[in-house]
């Protein structure tokens, strides 16, 4: 079984909701039949990420994430980064600097560094970015990526996988086009194609981006469910999916379509209106089964 929870569902300046991170957990059996998850991905992990995943530990069901009072990062084997604004990068600090912290409390024995999994440029986005912050030293030196992450770069097709979960569930990554330069796809940003090899059924998670009618429909024909990013404002389109966009494609797409990634003004009444024309709106710290 392959599950997705999601840390929060806000957009990147949401106050009232934490920002669209998600927690991934593959199971030989299921989470009833078993307490600990064979394998846990991050698909992003935000400023918020670190006081949504402390929150998330004290659940039933997600105690695998506590470390008496603290949360417990070592449970996470993989982090899966689809671009590199701080609401899906922000809590990398505290991740690695944690493990790390944990490393000298166990007597220099070397924590298992999650991987880090994202394209190329990417990589060298995040490379940059956390060299020249807070993580800029370790154990006595000027430190690399590799000092608090296995890196590993993923090809940016849908038809080429990045990498394989119990050796079953195929993720891989598709440009998105999200912000821009000067033309589309001129800055690195991707989504999510989760694919179950034994059944051939797939699952798409949007990323951010703009609303790409044509990819979108060819996506939802063969999907069973669309995790979809969806504001309000019109002005957010030069950067974003607005509800008024995702309302123009036929319904058999929208049934499939779960909303995600939403600004404050997505309240209750507005919630429940989409409600009505789409699959769902997402909720956080609820376990979606994406393959059973
Ligand atoms: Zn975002
Ligand atoms: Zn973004």
């Amino acid at each position: 079984m392959l599950t997705l929870t999601f840390l929060g569902v806000g957009s990147a300046f949401a106050k009232t909701n934490y920002q669209a991170n998600a927690l991934l957990e593959a199971w030989e059996n299921s989470p009833s039949a078993q307490r600990i998850p064979d394998d846990t991905i991050l698909l992003d992990f935000g400023t918020t990420g670190p006081l949504a995943l402390h929150q998330l530990k004290h659940r039933s069901g997600f105690e695998h994430f506590d470390a008496d009072g603290r949360i417990h990062y070592a449970a996470i084997r993989r982090i899966v980064i689809t671009h590199t604004h701080a609401d899906h990068i922000g809590g990398l600090e505290e991740l690695a600097s944690e493990i790390t912290y944990a490393e000298t409390e166990h007597k220099g024995q070397l924590a298992r560094f999650p991987e880090l999994i994202a394209t190329q440029e990417i990589i060298e986005r995040l490379r940059m970015h956390l060299l020249s912050g807070g993580l800029d030293v370790c154990r006595g030196k000027r430190a690399e990526l590799e000092d608090f992450f296995a890196a590993k770069v993923a090809p940016p097709s849908a038809e080429l996988p990045a990498f394989t979960s119990l050796g079953r569930y195929e993720f891989s990554f598709f440009p998105t086009d999200h912000v821009r330069i000067e033309s589309a796809f001129d800055w690195p940003s991707v989504g999510v194609k989760v694919r179950d090899s034994s059944s051939d059924r797939f699952v798409i998670y949007s990323g951010d981006s703009r609303f790409d009618r044509e990819r979108l429909l060819a996506m939802c024909s063969g999907a069973t469910m669309v995790f979809h990013e969806a504001h309000l404002d019109p002005r957010a389109e030069s950067v974003h999916t607005t509800l008024r966009q995702l309302r123009t494609l036929p319904e058999e797409c929208r049934r499939k379509m779960i909303l995600y990634h939403l600004p404050d003004a997505f309240d209750a009444r507005e919630q429940a209106a989409a409600s009505l024309e789409f699959k769902s709106i997402a909720q956080p710290f609820v376990r979606y089964v994406l393959f059973d």
